[in-house]
């Protein structure tokens, strides 16, 4: 709880300096991609439809929405595969807001790559211990395929799809710190392992996955924090998320 009310008197103070004229150096970065029929989806088919269901001659255009629930940046709660356990509506706004820490794989990580316990312990190195209650980042890179479906998909001739992932004993390690959950710039955390080690690791103990994260090379490696909020459904396993970065100080 100690970084959320840190992260409050921060932004408070800022808040408060704006007022008074004085220049606030915090940067809001949108890790979150558009929607469109177009995003690459799990399954390849279309995970986003919108329908204009009234128009402004009746005064008020009204859409109706149909997608898949873990479409475009997308939350998976541990009851995505994990019976009984929190969904999407359960999980509490302390572990939505918190402390951002980002494993930047970008220059190494090719389609097969899976983060590793090394590269962890590389960034502890680096930075410190994982704070407990943080979210972790993997920035492999592969985002900037996102435009190209097809690409971003990287399927090959016997219909395994090809991005880079977390290992299992990443995962694991991870739980170690006391993560909130983790976030990864692909379509899943679990790639080549039809085991899905990592998501029955992370929502196993009752962390969350966020799917398909945009631009986290644009927040710093550490001392920066998300706010991450999932559409409120209640029971949902899956569910698109709006998740924005801040960084920076007064
Ligand atoms: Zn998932």
């Amino acid at each position: 709880m100690k970084h959320i009310w840190i992260f409050i008197l921060c932004l408070g103070s800022a808040l408060a300096a704006k007022e008074e004229g004085a220049v606030v150096q915090f940067k809001f970065v949108e890790l979150t991609h558009l929607l469109t029929p177009e995003v690459p989806t799990w399954n390849g088919s279309c995970g986003f439809c919108m329908e204009v269901k009234g128009d402004y001659d009746k005064m008020f255009r009204v859409q109706q929405i149909k997608m898949h629930a873990g479409v475009g940046t997308h939350m998976d709660a541990p009851s995505h595969c994990i019976p009984g356990a929190d969904s999407i509506g359960d999980i509490p706004l302390e572990k939505l807001v918190v402390p951002a820490c980002v494993i930047d794989v970008s220059a190494k990580a090719g389609a097969d790559y899976e983060v590793s316990v090394e590269d962890v312990e590389e960034y502890e190195k680096r930075h410190g211990r994982l704070p407990s209650g943080s979210l972790v980042i993997a920035h492999t890179g592969w985002g900037r395929f996102w435009s190209d479906r097809e690409a971003y998909r990287n399927v090959d001739a016997e219909g395994q799809m090809h991005f880079p992932a977390f290992s299992g004993e990443a995962a694991e390690f991870l739980l170690t710190r006391d993560i909130a959950g983790i976030a990864i710039d692909t379509l899943s955390p679990d790639c080549l392992d039809l085991n899905y080690p990592v998501h029955k690791a992370i929502l196993g103990a009752g962390k969350y996955i966020i799917e398909n994260i945009a631009n986290c090379s644009q927040i710093p490696a550490s001392g920066s924090y998300v706010i991450a909020l999932p559409l409120r459904i209640e029971g949902a396993t899956e569910a698109p998320v709006r998740i924005v970065g801040i960084s920076g100080s007064i």
